[in-house]
């Protein structure tokens, strides 16, 4: 889609914004190891995992170096699961969770329901370093964000408003909103709207010392209700890593993530022996027997409603991607090249 001039503007502006933001509070760089590095992320984090170990090979701590990975897609305004361009609440308001953790201190820092700041990860990473707390949300949040000199942003994109228009004037036809002629509709809001949107970019780095850093960012479920917190901001459920053990994190319905701390049983199974890849699916097990006994998780079959993605890498540097329904991918860089792989399901559709 061409991108009218006020927005280039905008964007050029944030992009600037992006540049500083990023370096506060990242660590200075140290000689390179001699491990083999990885860098594992969602099937929306190609640039990020290429930028990640572009960092690490240079001897970036490994968590800022997937806090960098990251920032690209949540500055990427035609990704609308992270960030700039992220699809609202239901009021229209972009609302972002993200933590991180960081191996070799085991800190970990983290921001939910924050407004207005382009890179969340980044200030989770503050909260992490410059502040006794684990999580800070909303207004405190932004606060906090602006504090430590993070610029605000209109996170809202013209594309993200206009389909958060649509749904809101097409979701019940018994409300006083109507939605224009269908013809006049423009393809790209259909499009948009045909599954609701979920997305989220989670990125695990081993770096070149064996030490590992992960974050996940998001805008949430797409027409959440303002104030609702997913699984990303949350130590253990949408993220985490033992230093000794692996790191890993998640995508999708964030709220089976929630009722399981999935990511740190992930890490917990690494712990016991299992691969990345049992371990995952170790979990995704767990999920379904837990989750199905409540009506409001099961599809009419019975079968668990919503899908949940997972993406580990060990400290030996094995790694793996796992879900519980088919059709996922993720993103690898094994030091030498960077590629999406399909990932294993423990059900079928
Ligand atoms: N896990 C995210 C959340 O629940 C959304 C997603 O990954 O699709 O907020």
């Amino acid at each position: 889609m061409e991108i009218p001039m006020s927005r280039r503007h905008f964007l050029s502006a944030t992009a600037a914004a992006s540049l500083g933001t990023l370096a506060i509070g990242a660590e200075p760089t140290r000689p390179v190891g001699g491990r083999r590095p990885i860098a594992v992320s969602s099937a929306n984090g190609l640039p990020a995992v290429e930028r990640a170990m572009e960092l690490v090979k240079k001897g970036h701590d490994p968590l800022d170096a997937a806090i960098e990975g990251v920032a690209i897609v949540e500055a990427d305004p035609k990704d609308h699961s992270v960030g700039l361009g992220g699809l609202p609440n239901e009021d229209g308001v972009v609302e972002l969770d993200a933590a991180v953790m960081h191996g070799p201190t085991h800190g970990g820092g983290s921001v939910a329901s924050i407004r207005n700041i382009l890179h969340p990860a980044a200030v989770a990473r503050m909260v992490m370093k410059r502040s006794r707390h684990c999580l800070i949300v909303g207004e405190g949040a932004l606060r906090f964000a602006r504090a430590h000199g993070f610029p605000e942003v209109e996170l809202l994109t013209e594309e993200a408003r206009q389909i958060w228009l649509h749904w809101k004037e097409t979701r019940d036809a018994n409300d006083d909103w109507l939605p224009p002629p269908d013809e006049t509709v423009a393809a790209f809001i259909k499009q948009a709207l045909k599954p609701r949107v979920t997305g989220t970019i989670h990125c695990s780095v081993l770096d070149t010392h064996g030490d590992l850093g992960c974050t996940t960012t998001t805008s949430g479920l797409s027409w959440k209700i303002p104030g609702r917190v997913g699984d990303s901001p949350i130590l253990g459920a949408g993220l985490f890593l033992d230093n000794e053990v692996g790191s890993a994190g998640s995508t999708g319905v964030g709220e089976l993530n929630l009722l399981n701390l999935s990511s740190a049983l992930i890490v917990e199974g690494m712990r016991r022996g299992l691969s990345p890849k049992d371990a995952i699916m170790d979990v995704c097990k767990t999920i379904v027997r837990r989750c199905t006994k409540d009506p409001k998780r099961r599809q009419k079959d019975g079968r668990l409603a919503g899908n949940v993605l997972f993406y580990a890498v060990s400290k030996d540097g094995k790694y793996a991607g796992g879900s519980i329904y088919p059709g996922a991918r993720m993103a690898v860089h094994d030091g030498d090249s960077a590629r999406l792989e399909p990932v294993d399901a423990l059900l079928d559709r």
